[in-house]
């Protein structure tokens, strides 16, 4: 059996497989895995002749449908049903894609391992003792488990990325502001972005094509026009210019990861690609900052959640601020009580100038960081994680190791950038990922380079033992 792709799906159908039918039973096969918080058989599917056609995926569950309800993982929001659609459901309906569920995640997409989620971890196709990654763990296990041929996510500080390479699957976030982030559950507001996960770059660039582009109901989506990312892929990286940072080969990342993830540059380098070292000084501070900053607008954009216009409401309250604290109380999880915590605490009157501000600061010298490397390469590299799919259970104790363990992919959103993470090879028969990152609104070039290497290698096609067959 082979890997869903959009061909391998487009060829199915053409040989007379009735793709809705056949992804649900997929589905059913792969319950086991938890990736999958809603599933349903949608009512009426029309067949439009757009561009992905027939095309059964799944949502990440922090984008609103007026069909399913949006759960975002959290009790909070177990019952709700959005009274309107995010622009990316509209877009992906309107291409004729087909959701039949909405993907399991970490709670309000706060995580790096799936086990925030308030209906439970998602396992890893790969190994069902290990996680799928966070916080779009649910979009990279079913995908990675060949239920669909694609899934969306959303990447505030490497959600679609780590577990894209945790799951051995291609995940891409693009440059903040690419994407409409209208109608996706805000979490940190200034990092996040809508993303997608696929099999391959070349799937990846078919389904952004339809996801990218201004949205005037969102202030911060940029009128700029979206390149033609199909016309992108076969460029070829000849005398494309990679810098492979020192610092996202850092100490903290495994021997075996580094020489996993050279290993898959030098295919690139034999493509025409030229390999230079560069530095990125700066960016070993990202994990304080973000975790500075995402806190702070968390508890910003969750301070709606009240019990009382919509979402979780305590039972017995008496009066109004019992039900909020109730409500509140008995909805959030763990770790959104002590990000809001965080975020309150650094955001406070006596605390401002000393975290809040100082984050921001940093943030800025990250971003200069990357583009005085810019002015010499097009692209820049290095492993997206620092080890492979780590155990149930392994961090949940320690979330400063849980933080620590985004240290190669937050840096990105600091800055805006557009980055990808694609197959790189296998640890123990475990996947290992690739990260390219681009200049601002430089797609294209990320989905070259992808393309490159998956036209070379087939790191992204082998499948998991938990897959569908
Ligand atoms: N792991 C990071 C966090 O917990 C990133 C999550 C994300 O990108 N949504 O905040």
């Amino acid at each position: 059996m082979i890997a869903l792709t959009l061909a391998s799906q487009r060829a199915a159908c053409a040989a007379g497989t009735d793709l809705l039918n056949d992804a649900l039973q997929r589905a059913e096969a792969a319950a086991g895995l938890n990736a999958l918080i809603t599933l349903d058989k949608p009512a009426g599917v029309a067949t439009t002749g757009g561009d992905l056609a027939g095309i059964p995926f799944v949502h990440k569950d922090l984008f609103c449908t007026t069909g399913q309800r949006t759960t975002c993982g959290s009790k909070m929001l177990a019952n709700f049903v959005s009274p309107y659609d995010a622009t990316i459901v509209e877009r992906l309906a309107a291409s004729g894609a087909v959701s039949i569920g909405k993907a399991n995640m970490d709670e309000f997409a706060m995580g790096s391992s799936n086990e925030n989620s308030a209906f439970g971890p998602v396992l890893n196709p790969w190994d069902t003792a290990r996680v799928p990654g966070g916080s779009s763990g649910g979009s990279a296990a079913i995908v990675a488990a060949n239920v669909v041929a694609f899934a969306t996510g959303s990447d505030t500080g490497g959600s679609v990325r780590q577990p894209a390479a945790f799951c051995g699957v291609t995940g891409f976030k693009p440059t903040y502001g690419r994407v409409s982030r209208f109608g996706m559950v805000a979490y940190a507001s200034s990092l996040d972005q809508a993303g997608v996960i696929a099999r391959s770059a070349a799937d990846c660039a078919e389904v952004l094509q339809v996801m990218a582009g201004h949205d005037p109901r969102d202030a911060t989506s940029v009128d700029r026009p979206v390149d033609d990312y199909r016309a992108a892929l076969d460029r070829g990286v000849r005398g494309l210019r990679i810098g492979l940072a020192r610092e996202l080969f850092s100490a903290g990342v495994r021997d075996a990861m580094q020489a996993t993830v050279h290993a898959a540059l030098r295919e690139l380098e034999a493509a025409g690609a030229v390999l230079v070292d560069i530095d990125l000084p700066t960016l070993p501070l990202s994990i304080p900052a973000y975790y500075v900053i995402a806190p702070a607008e968390a508890s910003s954009n969750l301070a709606r959640y009240d019990g009382v216009r919509y979402g979780h409401r305590a039972a017995d309250a008496k009066g109004l601020r019992d039900l909020y604290s109730r409500s509140r109380a008995e909805g959030f999880g763990t770790e959104v009580k002590r990000r809001i915590l965080t975020g309150t605490y650094v955001l406070s009157s006596g605390y401002y100038d000393a975290y809040y501000l100082r984050a921001q600061q940093v943030r800025r010298l990250i971003a200069n960081d990357f583009a005085r490397a810019f002015a010499d390469v097009d692209l820049i590299a290095g492993p997206t994680t620092p080890d492979v799919a780590f155990k149930l259970g392994e961090k949940t104790a320690d979330p400063l190791a849980m933080y620590a363990a985004d240290i190669n992919t937050v840096a990105v959103n600091l800055a805006g950038l557009p980055a990808m993470s694609v197959p790189a090879g296998f640890i123990d028969g475990l996947p290992a990922g690739l990260q390219l990152i681009g200049k601002a609104f430089d797609e294209s070039t990320l989905f070259t380079a992808g393309h490159a290497l998956q036209s070379r290698t087939d790191w992204h096609l082998a499948l998991a033992p938990g897959a569908v067959r």
